[in-house]
Order: structure tokens, then sequence, then C-alpha cells
């Protein structure tokens, strides 16, 4: 589709009018009202003497006025630059001024900008295909962040991709930039019909999975997002069983927050019929757990980096596909995934065998910023090699095992941290579980896990043996350490880094 971002919201504003497309603690905003203020905030950006191609930094929580500044900049042919607002003053100028951002605009910032400004979109003209629609940094778990150069072309194909999981058919948007479906698939293949959907989002919207699923999707979809800005999962709960909602979407560490609240079991969640999760692995136990709570709700697996825009494979609907619990689904349309060979040789390794998932698609980056040696290591012959290790089966489903960077050498031998996790969490003495390598000179590196426990009185032995007894002697957890929660990033993932730092 040759449209720019901000199109998707024109085309939903005049799809969907009144429609409301966020309601906040008590707040409306609908499709209409959107695009008149992001029209005047682009209006207020222009005037304020912003180019075409500025980056704009955006520090800011989920709140009604993100949308605004979103599509406002994209609207002024500002580039995007999500900051969180959780990040450190010194990092977040660091980031910025990598970005070359001219601007950074705050939720303070928003009124007087658009203050007085017409409410009808600026005409400027942008190449879908150059123009940089996004400058978002990864998360930091494994190493420095690094900018994402993601044109308009990026971010709209990555929407549409999503928008349309699950129908086996190509989408469309019309000349305005509306999600066309009639076309493609019945309304049967979707779990909601376009327009109808109710959302509940507590993705940071700074992040891939949120400015994307948590966003842009249910934009283009007429879907109305109910908000929240901070995880108080009785609430979240409440607001499911009172407005309807027919999607949930979050990282795994949402889930397990609503899972541990006793209300899961006592509110009405029959409304929902979908589940989307990403960022990071759902454990199958959590699936399981979901399962049975959730009966009607199917639950989507999708996996993606900041360098796909957000994501490559999804589970398919339960209409047109099938969903196998621990598998992250199967390329979205137009994508190709391929592993290849861990010993460097980028030969392709046949299904069944663990490779590293290497992504060829329209939503793939044009680069890292400014930093071409790191963008020449993954971007090799148009294939994105992601770092992580996964496995496809015969029908093409991908399993994610682990990080490469994650992964420990024992003797020579893989040791896949996740596996253990699985059996950790497995156990009903464990809350959560994260396992990482200590150094040792002797052998490589020793699994030690650092275990949240379920009680008062879990016993580390007893905990370590009931692993231990599952594997081979290799893969043994030599060390237990009990810990009151695990470090978890913005993005819900938690940060294995600052656990090694534990151990050194
Ligand atoms: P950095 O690259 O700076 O270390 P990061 O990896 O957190 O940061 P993101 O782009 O936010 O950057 O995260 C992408 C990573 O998240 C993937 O490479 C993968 O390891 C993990 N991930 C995403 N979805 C899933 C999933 N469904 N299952 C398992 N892992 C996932």
């Amino acid at each position: 589709p040759e449209v720019s971002v901000p199109s998707i919201l024109a085309g939903s504003a005049r799809r969907y009018g009144d429609r409301p497309a966020f309601v906040h603690e008590g707040e409306q905003l609908s499709f209409r009202e959107l695009g008149q203020a992001a029209a005047a905030f682009a209006n207020g950006l222009l005037a304020d003497g912003l180019s075409p191609g500025d980056p704009v930094g955006l520090r800011m929580p989920n709140c009604l006025a993100y949308p605004v500044a979103y599509y406002g900049t994209l609207l002024a042919g500002g580039t995007f630059v999500p900051v969180s607002p959780l990040l450190p003053e010194p990092a977040a100028r660091a980031q910025l001024a990598d970005a070359g951002a001219v601007r950074t605009i705050t939720a303070a910032d928003v009124p007087a900008l658009s203050a007085g400004q017409r409410e009808t979109p600026p005409e400027i003209d942008v190449d879908i295909h150059q123009h940089l629609a996004h400058l978002a940094y990864t998360g930091g778990t494994t190493g420095v962040s690094k900018g994402v150069e993601l044109t308009h072309r990026n971010v709209v194909v990555n929407c549409l991709q999503y928008a349309c999981w699950g129908t086996g058919s190509v989408p469309a948007l019309d000349e305005h930039g509306g999600l066309v479906l009639d076309q493609v698939g019945s309304a049967e293949e979707w779990p909601t019909r376009l327009g109808t959907g109710i959302a509940i989002n507590l993705t940071p919207w700074f992040h891939a999975m949120g400015t994307i699923g948590g966003l842009n999707v249910p934009v283009l979809s007429g879907t109305t997002i109910v908000l929240h800005s901070k995880l108080d999962p009785a609430a979240y709960l409440a607001d499911v069983e009172r407005l309807r909602v027919t999607s949930m979407g979050g990282a795994p560490a949402l889930f397990a927050a609503l899972l541990a609240c006793p209300d899961i079991r006592t509110r009405d969640l029959g409304s929902v019929r979908s589940i989307s999760s990403g960022a990071a692995p759902m454990p199958l136990e959590m699936i399981n757990q979901l399962g049975r709570l959730l009966p009607g709700a199917p639950i989507l697996e999708g996996y993606g980096l900041t360098e796909v825009t957000m994501g490559a494979t999804s589970t398919p609907s339960h209409r047109s596909g099938r969903h196998k619990a621990g598998a992250v689904g199967r390329p979205v349309f137009d994508t190709e995934v391929r592993l290849a060979s861990l010993d460097g040789d980028d030969t392709e390794v046949p299904p069944g065998e663990r490779g590293e998932v290497c992504v060829r698609g329209p939503q793939v980056m044009r680069g890292y910023h400014n930093r071409p040696e790191a963008t020449a290591e993954v971007l090799r012959d148009g294939w994105l090699h992601t770092g992580d290790i996964g496995v496809l089966d015969a029908d093409g489903y991908l399993s994610i095992v682990d990080r490469k960077k994650d992964m420990l050498l024992y003797k020579g031998y893989n040791v896949y941290p996740r596996e253990l996790e699985e059996l950790l969490i497995a156990l009903p003495e464990v809350a959560a579980a994260a396992v990482v390598g200590r150094p040792d000179p002797a052998v490589g590196e020793l699994p030690v896990a650092f275990v949240v426990p379920a009680g008062a009185s879990v016993s580390d032995t007893a905990v370590l043996d009931a692993v231990n007894a599952q594997v081979p002697g290799y893969k043994r957890v030599r060390e237990l350490r009990f810990v009151p929660e695990l470090p978890v990033s913005a993005a819900g993932k938690i940060l294995k880094r600052a656990l090694r730092e534990q151990l050194t």
C-alpha cells in the first residue's frame, strides 16, 4: 500500500468517526477528534519551525496526549523518536542526541502546541520508501540500545500484517488509508469485526509492541482502546468486565500479574475473544492456566523485535490455523523465516534443528542509525539475523529456544536457560524463575537459578532436586538463589544482565 502512517488514522477517522478511539480514566477521544487533534498538533509543530524529516522525541507515559503527538508528528513530516519516560535523564539525553532529535515533546507540551491551530491536516509529501516514520531504540536487554530506522512503508506493512492475522489473505487499504477487509477472508475469520472491537492496553507505546500492536493496529481496525497507564490487576480485570473488552494484549509479565490476582476467578471475562502475547517467552504453565480461565479466548503468541518494526510471526487464528502451545506461530504474510546454522557459516538448518532465526520481509528495518558496522553484522543478503535461536517444525511453526546471547556453554555443551526456566516455573513452589550462567574457568559456565518462591516455606534443595531429576547432568542447575522479584524492563523482559551482575 502506498500510504503513509498517518493515513491509517485518516482512514479510521472517516470510517469510524464518532466511535471512541480511546477511553482513559473517564475521558474519551473519538476517531474524528483524534484526527482533528493530531492535525492541529502537526500545524503547531510546523508553525514552530519543524522541517520535514526532523526527528522529534516523544517522552511521555501512555496517555490521551500520546496518540495526538504521535500522529501529529508524522503528519507534520517528522520522525517519531520514542523515549521511555522511565529512562534516567542522562540515558534519555544520550538517546535523543544519537537520534538527532530537534525537540522533545512531553504530555504537558501538547495543548500549547495545538492551541488555536487549524484542524485540517497539513499537506506534506512523504516518500514512504525513504522517509523515516520511526527511529526506535531497541530494548537494551542484551546490551546498548541501538536506533532502528523504520520507513513509513515498514510501519504500515507491519500494521497490516497483524491487523489481518489469520484471514489467510492479503489485506488492502482504501485511498484514505482505511482498512478494507470485505474482499479478503470472511467476517467469521475475525475474532472481532472491524469497527467493533474493544482492546485493553497497558503496553508502553514507546516500545515496538506498543506502538504497533497496542496503538496502530487497533486504530487501523477501528478498535476502541481502553487505556491503562499503570499496572493495577484488579482495576484492569474490572474494566474488562465493565466495558466488555474483546481483546487483551501484552508481555507475559502482564499475564503473570493478572493470574496472581484473585479477581481473575470472580470477574466475568466472557467477552474476551483473543489474548495476544509477545516480547518474551510465554511459559507453558501460563498458557495452560489462561486456557483454563478464559476458554473462549485463543492465545496468539507473536514473535518479533524492534528491527522488524514489531513482528515477524503470529499464531494463526483458531479458525484458519492451529495454535501450538509453545510456538510463536508462522511468518505473517510476505515474510520469510529461515534458520541459519549456529556454527556461523549461515547454511540453512532443516526442520527440527536449532538455528539462528533469520527474517526477510517488507517490515525489516533499513538499518541501525549511525551504526554501519552493526547494520552489516545483522543485515546480510537481505536477511535480518536476529540473534535468537529457534526451531521450525514441519508445518512452518517457529519456536523460540532462547537468545544466542543467553545460551550457556558447559564443557562445550549448549545449555538453554529457557528450558530450565520452564521446568522451574512448572513447579508449584516457584512463582517466577530466571537462569543465567556463572563463568567458571574449569567448565565454561554454570547454570544459576534466581527463583521467586510461591510461599514462605519453600526449600531450595527440594526445588533443585525436582528440576535436576529431569535433565541430563551437564544441564543441572548448580546454584539457586531466592529473590523477592526479578528485574524486568519496561517492555516486560527479564533483565538477565542485571542478574549476571549479581553473580560477579
Ligand atoms: P537489545 O536488542 O537492545 O538487547 P531487546 O532484545 O529487548 O534489546 P527488543 O526489540 O525490544 O529488544 O526485543 C526483541 C527480543 O525479544 C527478541 O529478539 C526476542 O529475544 C524477544 N522476544 C520477542 N517476542 C518473543 C516471544 N514471543 N518469545 C520469546 N522471545 C521473544
